[in-house]
């Protein structure tokens, strides 16, 4: 199976179909296996080293990503902008020239502008992994939540899924419009008219401005964080009235479907797009999240390193690699 993926980057969800979604999730399905053993550690990528380059502030994607390298037996290297000669002036290029004379097999790249992990999957040879680029894509994490819908509604086809929160800056929105309109599901994006960009309509969902409507009969329901550090002056009245409007409690799910789950990608602001109890009541999936993080990010790993596509992943999967 995995000999047939036709992919050297994961840069944006709208380059795969849903045969490719499918083989990462399937794959993902093996390796979520491996994180729950006693030792959590396979062999399949022994040799490979990967570097994860993270240009901005990150914690799950950042750590899941090592974490999936080192259960593969990955060499696994980190670099965030603090540490690295790009708080000395050095341009991207010249980042990515110096990092690709080290010979990874594999770049992860969080970036703050969009585009910026295609302009390094142009520049160097290695496999380039978007971890998030600007307000445009994060293909890892809608290929986990799709994971963990799978997981708990059987399907990616024919549901209604709620995005709600700062639509405007959010690359999860996008990717997970991306992903799910792949398998015909509904997709409605819910937030105040400061925070929904112009002609959202094109990325093929429903737009809302109201939580009552966007919820009713949702089966997923997604909250989504203001992204402060991408909001320049004032977008939202105060928090208080943010969370008043848009914030999400249990009570809101009453129209919803019976079997809604609710998901948040993280960081999560409690008490102000999320009600706290509704974080941790039973629709919550949110950590089932992250463990599908791990998982999925082993899945694209593997895909995407050579000479191990021959491997299947049943055999990525076993001890004996
Ligand atoms: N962790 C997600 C991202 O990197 C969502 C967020 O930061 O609000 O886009």
């Amino acid at each position: 199976m995995s000999a047939g993926f036709r992919h050297h980057h994961l840069l944006s969800i709208a380059d795969l179909d849903q045969r490719d979604v499918n083989q990462i999730l399937d794959a993902a399905e093996l390796f979520i296996e491996v994180s729950r053993r006693p030792v959590r550690k396979v062999p399949t990528l022994r040799g490979k080293t990967v570097i994860n380059m993270f240009f901005e502030a990150s914690t799950r994607t950042r750590t899941s990503f090592e974490l999936a390298g080192k259960r593969l037996s990955a060499d696994v290297v980190n670099i965030s902008t603090s540490g690295s000669s790009v708080s000395k002036g050095e341009s991207l290029l010249d980042t990515c020239k110096t990092l690709e004379a080290m010979r990874p097999d594999l770049v992860v790249i969080r970036h703050g502008a969009s585009g910026a992990p295609h302009f390094v999957a142009k520049q160097v040879g290695c496999s380039v992994i978007n971890g998030g680029d600007g307000a445009h894509e994060h293909p890892t994490q809608a290929l986990l939540d799709a994971f963990a819908i799978r997981k708990s509604l059987g399907t990616l086809s024919g549901l209604k899924v709620a995005i709600c929160g700062d639509i405007t800056h959010s690359r999860v929105a996008r990717s997970n419009a991306a992903l799910l309109n792949l398998f015909g599901s509904e997709v409605r994006f819910c937030a105040p008219r400061t925070l929904m960009p112009r002609n959202v309509e094109a990325l093929g969902v429903k737009v809302h401005h109201d939580l009552a409507t966007a919820l009713d009969g949702a089966d997923v329901i997604m909250l989504l964080r203001l992204q402060r550090e991408r909001i320049e002056g004032p977008l939202v009245p105060s928090l208080r009235e943010y969370a008043r409007k848009f914030g999400v409690a249990a009570r809101h799910l009453e129209k919803a479907a019976a079997r809604a789950i609710v998901m948040h990608p993280g960081p999560m602001n409690r008490g102000v797009e999320i009600h706290p109890a509704l974080a941790d009541s039973e629709r919550s999936v949110i950590l089932d999240q992250v463990e599908a993080g791990v998982a999925v990010r082993m899945a694209v790993l593997y895909l995407l390193a050579k000479e191990v596509r021959a491997q299947t992943p049943t055999a990525a999967a076993s001890d004996a690699g």
